[in-house]
C-alpha cells in the first residue's frame, strides 16, 4: 500500500463511515504511538539504561536484589516521560473521546504504554495494561496510588542518570518511595507489570467487557507482537468487527484487518477521527459498508448493549455481506477460536460446549426418531422385532450425530458468543472464582 494516507482516501471514507455508527471504539495503542512523542521504548537494541536492559530491571528478583537501582530507573524514565508532551494522535483520541461522550457514545483507549501520555492529553477511558510509570504499589497494605511528584521522592533528586553508573551509594531502603497510607510507611514498587509477572485479572477483565462492546477497532503504533493484546485485533477480526490498522509499516497481523494504513500516526489519526460525531460521515463511505456493520450488531447476542435496531431505511443483508463475514470469520480456525475462549474462560468453555452439543444432539434425535423414522430401512434389510427396534434407535442417533456434525459451525458460535456471559454469571452467583486481586 502506498505510504500516507492520500492514496487510501476510499479507504479512509469507508472506516469514517463505520466510526460514524459505532457505538463502542476501542482503540489498541502500544509503543508506536508515543515515540512520535519522543519516548525510548528500552526494547531491542540500543535500549540500554546504563549497562542494564530493561529486562533485566523490570522483574521482581531485580527489585529485591536492588530497590535503589530499579527505582533510580524508574525515576528516570518518570522524569524524562514528563518533559514530553501528549502529540496530535493522543490529543485527537481524547477529543474524540469526550466528543462522542457528548452523544452518548464511547470510545476506550486499551495501551500497552507505561507513560500516561493519554492521560495527560485528556482521555479518561483508558486500560493500561501493562500499569504505569506513575502508579506505586505498596508492598505491605497492597494499596495502589497515582503519584505523578517530580522526582517522587526526595531521594531519588539528581538521581537515575545513564551516563553516572556505580559512582554513587544506593538509596536506603527508608529513604525509597514509601506509602502515605495513614501508618503503613510500606515499600512502594512502581504500579508496573514486570517480566515474569502476569497481567493483573482486574485489567483484563475490564479489557474484556470493553472488547466484548467493541463495534470498530483503531490499532494504532503496536506491532502487534506483544500478547495479550496482539490477540485482542485478530480476535475482534474474526468475530466480524471492522478493524483499522495504523503503523509505520506492515505487521504480522496486517493481512487479518479489514483496513491499514500506513504513515506517522500523528498525521492518520487526526485526519480519521476529525468530524467523528458529523453524521454526513455516514452517507460518506460505501453503502456496503454500512450494512456490513449494521448486520454484525444485529446478530450480536449481547442486546442489552447493542441497542441497535435493524433500520427500517436498510435493505436486507446482501450476500456479499455474508461472504465478508464468513471471510473474516475463517482467518481464524475454530481450534484457534476455541483456544483463545479457552485461554480467557478456562475449561468452562468446553463443558458449556458440551453441554450445548448434546443438547442439539437430544433435539435432533427426537426429531428424528418421531417424524423420521427409519424402520422401511431397517424392514427393508430384514430386521424385525427387538433387534429391529435397536437397529431403528442406532440409525436415528448416527443420523442425527452426521446432522449435528454439519451443524458444528452453529455449535461453536453458540459457544463462543455465550461463553462469556455464563462465566459472568457464575462468577457472580459465586461457582467459579471471582478474578484475583492484582499480584503484590
Ligand atoms: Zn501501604
Amino acid at each position: 500500500m502506498a505510504s500516507g494516507i492520500a492514496a487510501t482516501k476510499a479507504e479512509l471514507a469507508k472506516l469514517k463511515c463505520i466510526l460514524s455508527r459505532a457505538k463502542n471504539i476501542v482503540v489498541l495503542t502500544g509503543a508506536g504511538i508515543s515515540v512520535e512523542s519522543g519516548i525510548p521504548t528500552f526494547r531491542g537494541p540500543g535500549g540500554f539504561w546504563r549497562t542494564y536492559r530493561s529486562q533485566d530491571l523490570a522483574s521482581v528478583g531485580a527489585f529485591k536484589r536492588n530497590p535503589s537501582l530499579v527505582w533510580e530507573f524508574y525515576h528516570y524514565r518518570r522524569e524524562l516521560v514528563l518533559t514530553k508532551q501528549p502529540n496530535k494522535a493522543h490529543k485527537a483520541l481524547a477529543e474524540a473521546e469526550a466528543n462522542l461522550k457528548a452523544v452518548g457514545r464511547r470510545l476506550t483507549v486499551i495501551t500497552q504504554n507505561i507513560d500516561g501520555l493519554h492521560q495527560r492529553a485528556g482521555s479518561k477511558e483508558v486500560v493500561e495494561l501493562h500499569g504505569s510509570l506513575f502508579k506505586t504499589l505498596c508492598l505491605k497494605c497492597h494499596s495502589m496510588d497515582t503519584d505523578t511528584n517530580s522526582p517522587i521522592c526526595p531521594a531519588l533528586q539528581g538521581r537515575g542518570d545513564p551516563s553516572t553508573e556505580g559512582s554513587q551509594k544506593d538509596i536506603p531502603l527508608e529513604e525509597l518511595p514509601r506509602c502515605k497510607n495513614n501508618d503503613c510507611k510500606g515499600l512502594l514498587r512502581p504500579y508496573i507489570v514486570w517480566f515474569g509477572e502476569n497481567l493483573h485479572e482486574d485489567i483484563l477483565a475490564r479489557a474484556d467487557y470493553e472488547l466484548d462492546l467493541c463495534d470498530a477497532c483503531l490499532v494504532v503504533g503496536t506491532s502487534s507482537v506483544v500478547y495479550p493484546a496482539a490477540m485482542y485485533a485478530p480476535t475482534l477480526a474474526a468475530r466480524g468487527v471492522p478493524v483499522a490498522e495504523f503503523n509505520l509499516e506492515s505487521t504480522p497481523a496486517t493481512h487479518l484487518f479489514k483496513f491499514h494504513f500506513e504513515g506517522p500516526c500523528t498525521e492518520t489519526i487526526p485526519e480519521v477521527l476529525k468530524d467523528i460525531c458529523d453524521p454526513s460521515n455516514i452517507d460518506s463511505g460505501s453503502n456496503k459498508e454500512n450494512l456490513f456493520f449494521v448486520h454484525r450488531r444485529m446478530m450480536s447476542t449481547d442486546a442489552k448493549h447493542h441497542d441497535i435496531s435493524p433500520s427500517s431505511d436498510l435493505p436486507p443483508p446482501s450476500t456479499e455481506k455474508s461472504d465478508l463475514k464468513k471471510k473474516s470469520t475463517e482467518k481464524l480456525s475454530m481450534k484457534a477460536r476455541l483456544k483463545i475462549a479457552m485461554r480467557d474462560y478456562g475449561s468452562t468453555v468446553i463443558v458449556f460446549h458440551i453441554g450445548i452439543s448434546l443438547i442439539m444432539l437430544g433435539g435432533l434425535y427426537a426429531a428424528f426418531s418421531s417424524g423420521l423414522e427409519l424402520t422401511w430401512l431397517v424392514e427393508k434389510v430384514g430386521l424385525s422385532g427387538r433387534s429391529g427396534e435397536i437397529a431403528t434407535g442406532a440409525s436415528t442417533f448416527v443420523m442425527a450425530y452426521a446432522v449435528n456434525k454439519v451443524l458444528a459451525p452453529v455449535r461453536f458460535s453458540i459457544t463462543f458468543a455465550c461463553t462469556p456471559f455464563v462465566v459472568r454469571y457464575l462468577r457472580s452467583v459465586g461457582i467459579l472464582k471471582p478474578p484475583k486481586a492484582p499480584p503484590s
